[in-house]
């Protein structure tokens, strides 16, 4: 947990500094109302959770003293308002058989260092699964879900780079099934400067799953990249556009992500969020708790 809130608290020095330099006891007025409210949004946690800080705030402290401590503790209790009903700890495995799991995002958001992680953490809770390999597109890629399976001692299914990510998908349930193992955790492509393809491509796999078992795919995991600010809404909705996305994990928020973006993301789309990544270690996934993001966000 102290890895955690160091993590996050580090990633959110924004925020924490740009509330403190607005409020050093300073009565609040309209001026500083609007002043607190452009701080929060710069720190993308969009216009819905600013607005909402402000209004807690100006509703019994107008005209009176402030600390920064109090404005804190109003956007720490505000954020958590609206991310406790999304936090969603991830249980893949426990209800269907196989779970069928698509991890989807751009490249570089930590979507296959995520998938790794996930799989090792099944692994170690006695459930069984099966890397996919299904960015195709890249030999890096493949290589790397190469890796994690080796690491976590777990089968992996590829095919040549170019290959039908679909099929290769629409393969590997089968072949879970004939081993009776508990999931499928299947890596996709994310090349969004090539959007219109990338997206047939999604759509591609979410049909030929379906065609095994009208359910699957069970969960469609966004990756999203705490480093990259507010680009992580239009990300969202690309790949909403996709797939049905069903839950959220952040990555990278023990660099210098502000992490404000996962607030409006959550919010805007209402989607769950099932962890956070603090690093590229294979423990370095933490299950989402939206109070102590709330505090580490808030400073
Ligand atoms: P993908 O292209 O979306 O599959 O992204 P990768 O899984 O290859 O990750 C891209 C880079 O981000 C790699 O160098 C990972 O080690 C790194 N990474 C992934 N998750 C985290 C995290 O939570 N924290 C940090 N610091 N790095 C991460």
């Amino acid at each position: 947990f102290s890895r955690l809130a160091a993590g996050l608290r580090r990633s959110s020095s924004g925020i924490a500094e740009s509330v403190t330099a607005v409020f050093t006891k300073k009565k609040l007025d309209a001026a500083t109302l609007e002043e607190l409210e452009d701080a929060l949004i710069a720190a993308d946690l969009g216009a819905n959770t600013a607005m909402r800080v402000t209004e807690r705030l100006a509703k019994d402290r107008f005209d009176k003293e402030v600390t920064d401590e109090e404005v804190k503790e109003a956007l720490a209790e505000t954020i958590a308002e609206t991310l406790t009903p999304l936090e969603a700890p991830l249980d893949i495995g426990a209800s269907v058989k196989p779970e069928v799991v698509l991890f989807v995002g751009v490249n570089g958001s930590g979507k296959t260092t995520t998938l790794g992680k996930i799989a090792a953490r099944l692994k170690a809770e006695g459930r069984s699964c099966l890397l996919v390999a299904g960015d195709t597109f890249r030999a890096a890629a493949v290589e790397q879900i190469a890796v994690w399976g080796e690491r976590s001692g777990l089968p992996v299914e590829k095919r040549d780079l170019g290959a039908d990510s679909a099929g290769l998908a629409y393969d590997a349930v089968q072949r879970a099934r004939r081993e009776s193992l508990d999931a499928v955790l299947i890596d996709t492509a994310g090349r969004l400067q090539n959007r219109t393809e990338l997206m047939d491509e999604l759509r591609k796999i979410v049909r030929v799953l379906a065609k095994l078992d009208e359910t699957a795919p069970h969960r469609v995991i966004l990756v999203l990249d705490g480093t990259v600010g507010s680009n992580a809404l239009s990300q969202a909705e690309a790949f909403l556009e996709a797939a049905r996305v069903t839950g959220l994990i952040m990555t990278k928020l023990d660099g210098t992500a502000k992490g404000g973006a996962l607030v409006q993301v959550a919010e805007k789309f209402a989607l769950p969020i099932h962890a956070i990544g603090i690093g590229e270690g294979i423990d370095d996934l933490q299950p989402f708790n939206a109070n102590a993001f709330a505090r580490a966000i808030a400073g």
